[in-house]
């Protein structure tokens, strides 16, 4: 990673209107996302991680944006997208490209594979002529490991791995300095997510992309991540380098949710963490911090004061009240089963 800053988000909120009454007028909120700050270098993944419903999609579409904010800035290469008309977003678009979930529906079944491809590289207008048009068609199959007279075939006949290496390919073709991914290997088999995930990693790196990964996916996230950031109804309530985080989650969400992955060694303990209840409605958040409702460590100071995003000195920031306990009062630095994850990332298959 160079240091370089690509992307910046300070304090970004969307909250989307309920509409009801008799006029249709707005009832109340759904709270998405309220107050999200991050940033991405050059080079750099930063994961989105959390349960369904907290925001993290929603995140990843507002700096795409593909709505308008409520509030907060979102800077991509130093300049501010969050305000701009959206006429004037066409070289926006370019920089900052997207691979979603489901490769069956991103890709139009219409197409062959060479005007997909070709479609980014002449709406931005990045090949000389023809003759280069075809050469980065080439190339990019090349990137993403497909054969390059699979240009002539149809989605159809593709697998849905290959059909996500071709979403990754026309991603590529628009030469962007960032790729969010959402949920991008979730919908795949255990051994073809591990090949994407590697595939997603080679490129970064060959390319110095900044990338947003978002995922609900733990196990995928600690092999392929430089950052974490666990989001909980709205909000982020922990960041870290992945290597603390996972050895030593600072946030009892991030600890229930660690608790939950399974450990590839049969033999390793770890105490699993069961959350009380569901994600409370984000329509109506409980006061304070948001998480106490389940919160297996929640006392009276949790239910009235919303905890802060708080450094412990060494770049590992919590949102916790327990932080602020003597430290052999904090049930989360002492705890009697480790929650370190595994010290050895591995999905099995290359
Ligand atoms: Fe739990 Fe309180 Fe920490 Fe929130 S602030 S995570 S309720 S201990």
């Amino acid at each position: 990673m160079s240091g370089e800053r690509i992307l910046e988000v300070a304090d970004l909120k969307k909250h989307f209107p309920i509409r009801g009454g008799l006029l249709g007028g707005t009832v109340g909120y759904v709270y998405a996302v309220d107050g999200v700050s991050f940033h991405i270098d050059k080079g750099e993944t930063l994961s989105l991680v959390g349960e369904s419903g907290c925001g993290k999609s929603t995140v990843g579409k507002s700096v795409l944006r593909l709505f308008s904010l409520t509030a907060g800035q979102v800077v991509l290469n130093g300049k501010r997208i969050d305000d701009m008309p959206t006429g004037s977003l066409r070289p926006i678009r370019r920089q900052i490209q997207v691979v979603f979930q489901d490769p069956f529906s991103s890709l139009n079944p219409r197409m062959k594979v060479r005007d997909i491809l070709a479609e980014p590289i002449k709406n931005f207008g990045l090949a000389k002529d023809s003759k280069d048009l075809e050469e980065r068609i080439g190339q990019l199959m090349d990137k993403v490991r497909l054969p390059r007279d699979a240009v002539n075939r149809w989605p159809h006949e593709f697998s849905g791995g290959q059909r996500q290496r071709i979403c990754i390919a026309r991603a590529l073709a628009a030469e962007p300095d960032v790729i969010v991914c959402d949920e991008a290997v979730s919908a795949l088999d255990v051994s073809v997510k591990a090949q994407i995930v590697n595939l997603l990693q080679d490129l970064q790196q060959e390319l110095g992309l900044a990338m947003l990964f978002i995922s609900h996916d733990l196990a995928i996230v600690e092999h392929m991540t430089h950052r974490v950031a666990v989001m909980y109804l709205g909000k982020i309530v922990e960041v870290a380098e992945r290597r603390a985080l996972f050895g030593g989650p600072r946030h009892p969400y991030t600890e229930a949710l660690l608790s939950a992955v399974p450990v590839p060694e049969p033999g390793a303990a770890r105490e699993r963490i069961v959350l009380k209840g569901d994600v409370p409605s984000p329509i109506k958040p409980p006061p304070g911090c948001r998480f106490h409702t389940r919160c297996p460590y929640a006392f009276d100071r949790c239910r009235s004061e919303e905890p802060q995003l708080r450094d412990d000195g060494h770049g590992h920031f919590a949102a916790c009240h327990l932080h602020d306990l003597p430290a052999a009062q904090n049930p989360l630095l002492n705890r009697a089963t480790p929650t370190a994850f595994r010290t050895d990332a591995s999905l099995g298959t290359a």
